[in-house]
Order: structure tokens, then C-alpha cells, then sequence
């Protein structure tokens, strides 16, 4: 069996602040590489909607994915998404994006705990304490799951690629079973999708987010949505490391991912032995 490998539900355009190429450019080269669905996810970092010009940034991102949709209409699939982050810390600003434009598709995501910076952007974590770190990002996930006004839980574990990248720091998942095991019930009471973010893949840290255990686990608990998602910032990484993450929720039972369409899930089986 061969992995389809033709939808991937998280990428960045330029109107991401670390996006590099148009919407345009990535449909393009997407169709070279044999996609058959693209979701666009841009960043929109809730807490700092307007101080940093995301209510611009988000308008023009809608603008342009919507012109690619128009013009690669019959070859592509391009889905209007928004990588929706610390929504939980500003509810009412994450309601006011969400309702602004139709979206397909709404990404959950934390990249900073309050008031602190983005993982990515912090140099160091020696002398941090990692595992209160790692409690409160796992409690902000369970109240922004809470929350529940977005499709797929992005990447799960995003704070290990940095603590692994910037200093060399393995976390063990076990050690937040109950955490996890929380998240996940909430995921799957409120019909919410687990993504499988395969960007860590292409980092130092060479894994999917969540771990497999948590894939295995998840499904053991009788979880049924998956998303595949590269979160391609460049146009080299679109569709990247999808046949591994798509070959972990197989070994683990699951039969199909879904792309979201108008906010609800499609199904799209795995493997083209399944149609
Ligand atoms: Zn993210
Ligand atoms: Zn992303």
C-alpha cells in the first residue's frame, strides 16, 4: 500500500510572519508534487491580535486563499483554514476572527504559555524548571480544549522540539498520562480532531507530534478524527513526512484522515486500497 499523500491540512503562506512563499506559488507546486488538497493555515496569534497586526494580516490571508481556490479550482483543492493560537487566552477575540470569515477550517494551537514568548523564539531552557513548564502548557491545551471552537488539536507536544532543539532536553511523555489521557477525552466528547503534525520530523528532534503513543492511545480511547498536517513554512515541505504520519495511524487502526470542509469533516481513507 502507498499513501495517497495527496491532502495536507496545515500549511503557512506568507501572510504567516515566518511563511516564504504566496498562496499561489505553494497551489503550484503543490500540483508538481501530486497534492490533491491543500487546507492554508496562517498563523493568528489571539493574544496579540491587534497589537501585532494580525487583524490585518489575517484579512489579506483570506483574500489571497481565496483567490487561489478560484484559480486552481479543478485541480486542487484549497481549503480556507486559520492556525487559530492561544485562542482560550482571548475568547472573545478568537470568536470575533472565527465569525469574520467562513472558514473551512479552524487549527487549535498554543505556541506560548501568558505573557511568555513562543517556545520557538526562546534560546534556552536550562535552568527552567521543564516539568512545570510542561504542566501548565498541558493545562492550557485541556482549556482550550475546554473551549472547543476549533477543528484539530495542532501539534500536541510543540514545546519538546524546542526544548530538544535549543537544549538537547527529552521529555517522557508517561509522565503526563492523566494530562494527555484529559485532553484527549475532551477531544473526543466534543467530536474534535487530533492532528498529526509531521514538522518535528524535519527538526532535530526527528518525531511526529503527538508521539505514536499518543496516536495509539488516543484511538484506544476511541478517538476517530485525524488530521495529516506538514506545517510547511516553505515550499520544499509541503506534503513532507505525511506517508510516516499517515503509517502511524494505520499501524494503530485507523482507516481514514479527514479534511474539513465549511467546518465539517470529510473523510478521506488513508491508503487507496481502502476506497
Ligand atoms: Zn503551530
Ligand atoms: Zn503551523
Amino acid at each position: 500500500m502507498e499513501y495517497r499523500g495527496y491532502i495536507d491540512t496545515h500549511v503557512h503562506t506568507d501572510n504567516s510572519p515566518d511563511g516564504h512563499f504566496s498562496a499561489t506559488h505553494l497551489c503550484e507546486k503543490a500540483l508538481e508534487k501530486g497534492l490533491r488538497a491543500v487546507a492554508f493555515t496562517d498563523h493568528c496569534e489571539v493574544d496579540v491580535f491587534y497589537g501585532e497586526g494580525y487583524d490585518r494580516r489575517v484579512r489579506q490571508a483570506y483574500f489571497e486563499v481565496m483567490k487561489a481556490r478560484e484559480v486552481f479550482t479543478g485541480d486542487l483543492l484549497v481549503l480556507e483554514g486559520i492556525e487559530l493560537a492561544q485562542p482560550a487566552y482571548e475568547p472573545e477575540t478568537a470568536k470575533k476572527i472565527i465569525d469574520a470569515f467562513p472558514y473551512d477550517y479552524v487549527i487549535g494551537s498554543i505556541h506560548n504559555l501568558r505573557n511568555k514568548d513562543d517556545f520557538y523564539y526562546m534560546p534556552t531552557f536550562e535552568g527552567l524548571d521543564i516539568d512545570a513548564l510542561m504542566r501548565e502548557y498541558l493545562n492550557e491545551e485541556k482549556i482550550m480544549c475546554e473551549w472547543g471552537g476549533f477543528d484539530s488539536l495542532a501539534h500536541l507536544t510543540y514545546p519538546l522540539r524546542y526544548f530538544f532543539a535549543r537544549s538537547q532536553i527529552i521529555v517522557d511523555m508517561d509522565r503526563y498520562k492523566k494530562e494527555v489521557d484529559e485532553i484527549l477525552a475532551l477531544l473526543i466528547e466534543k467530536d474534535k480532531a487530533l492532528e498529526i503534525n509531521s514538522a518535528g520530523l524535519r527538526q532535530p528532534l526527528c518525531k511526529l507530534s503527538p508521539e505514536r503513543d499518543i496516536i495509539k492511545r488516543y484511538r484506544d480511547m476511541g478517538g476517530k478524527l485525524i488530521t495529516l498536517g506538514s506545517d510547511a513554512h516553505f515550499d520544499r515541505d509541503l506534503g513532507a513526512g505525511l506517508d510516516v504520519a499517515a503509517e502511524a495511524a494505520y499501524e494503530y487502526g485507523f482507516r481514514s484522515s479527514v479534511i474539513y470542509q465549511n467546518r465539517q469533516p470529510v473523510e478521506i481513507p488513508l491508503y487507496s486500497s481502502e476506497a
